[in-house]
């Protein structure tokens, strides 16, 4: 099944939760709708599940307008954070249930439950009640639940958002191989960044109702197009800079030259671990001392006075930190490998 959204548009009495959407999602795609809380995400689900209509715009499947078409007839399978099982039905009938409805009779939907128990890991757990298993494997049993009437879409709306950090990642790479063998086509909610980047074929990140853009993850996050999406998707620096002489400086870093006039405010982003550390000047030249040390594990996070007025945060590997000797009061250099610069504040 493959999407087309043209100008969505949907209201609350006078708030703009949908403000123009217009995407695409192919044949197989797993795409990602990622932004904060009350940026519109679930909204646009919602319409694409035909849960709620549209004050304006087009929802095409397979090249079909079904935008006022009720919802089900829209062959999707949903999973959301809280869609919670059947409490007095048995793993097995819960998965089975889309199918009893539909009139599937009973040996031919227990086949098929099992088979899908047995797609999301779980086989042998059919006659367990809901309450006999643990957050993890019930989201798996609203997965198969839902792939149950062989939807041609699954809609995910922050399907691991109640579970711990650990499982959601085991969540995360599990969906993603149960992805690449049944290809169904997917559309993902999440504030996640980790999720959205890991999981998904295509990212639009979305913001007070808008896309703010459409990209690869790699994309997203290596060529942010504004500055929502460089502050909300990774860490970053964000600096406050002015352009002398064409070039543009903050304190004694200096991000290039730009053919804007002299005096223009820009403002600049660099992740930390885009910061070369060292402690001799060579490549990197720009002298900063070491005012903090934060160990993350694997990396360890620097904050790194240049002058007064001007401090950075660097990520560096934490066998290089240890390696290069790196301790609080140390002057080191830096230099930022890359930036990413926003001409959007006026002139000073
Ligand atoms: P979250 O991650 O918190 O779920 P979201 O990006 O999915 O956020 P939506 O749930 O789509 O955001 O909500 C977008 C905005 O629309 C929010 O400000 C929300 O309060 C508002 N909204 C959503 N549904 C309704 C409704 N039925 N009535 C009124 N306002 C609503």
């Amino acid at each position: 099944m493959n999407i087309k959204i043209e100008h969505l548009r949907k209201n609350f009495s006078d708030f703009t939760a949908v403000n123009d959407v217009s995407f695409t999602v192919s044949e197989s795609e797993f795409v990602t709708l990622l932004g904060p809380s009350g940026s519109g995400k679930s909204t646009v689900l919602r319409l694409i599940a035909g849960l709620e209509s549209p004050d304006s715009g087009i929802i095409e499947v397979n090249g079909e307008d079904v935008t006022r078409i009720p919802v089900q007839e829209r062959k999707v399978g949903f999973v959301f954070q809280h869609y919670a099982l059947f409490r007095h039905m048995s793993i097995l009938d819960n998965i089975a249930f889309g199918l009893k409805v539909r009139g599937v009779k009973r040996s031919v939907r227990e086949a098929k439950a099992k088979e899908l128990l047995h797609l999301v890991g779980l086989s042998g757990l059919d006659r367990r009640m809901p309450t006999q298993l643990s957050g993890g494997q019930r989201q798996r049993v609203a997965l198969a639940r839902a792939l149950a009437p062989e939807p041609g879409l699954l809609l995910l709306d922050e399907p691991f958002g109640a579970l711990d950090a650990r499982l959601r990642k085991e969540l995360r790479s599990w969906l993603k191989k149960l992805h690449e063998r049944i290809k169904l086509t997917t559309l993902l909610v999440t504030h996640d960044q980790e999720e959205a980047l890991e999981l998904s074929d295509k990212v639009l990140v979305m913001n007070q109702g808008r896309i703010e853009q459409e990209a690869a993850p790699q994309a997203i996050f290596d060529k942010p197009a504004t500055e929502f999406v460089a502050a909300f998707v990774g860490e970053t620096n964000r600096v406050e800079a002015i352009v002398q002489d064409g070039e543009v400086y903050w304190g004694p870093l200096r991000f290039g030259s730009y053919y804007v006039p002299d005096g223009s405010k820009v403002t600049v982003h660099f992740r930390p671990n885009d910061v070369y550390v060292a402690s001799q000047p060579g490549e990197a030249h720009t002298a900063g001392v070491i005012r903090s040390i934060l160990f993350l594990g694997a990396t360890e996070s620097l904050e790194i006075e240049l002058d007064k007025g001007h401090t950075i945060t660097a990520h560096v590997p934490t066998g290089v930190a240890a390696q290069s000797g790196f301790h609080l009061g140390k002057e080191v250099y830096v230099s930022v490998t890359r930036s990413h610069i926003f001409f959007s504040l006026g002139s000073a």
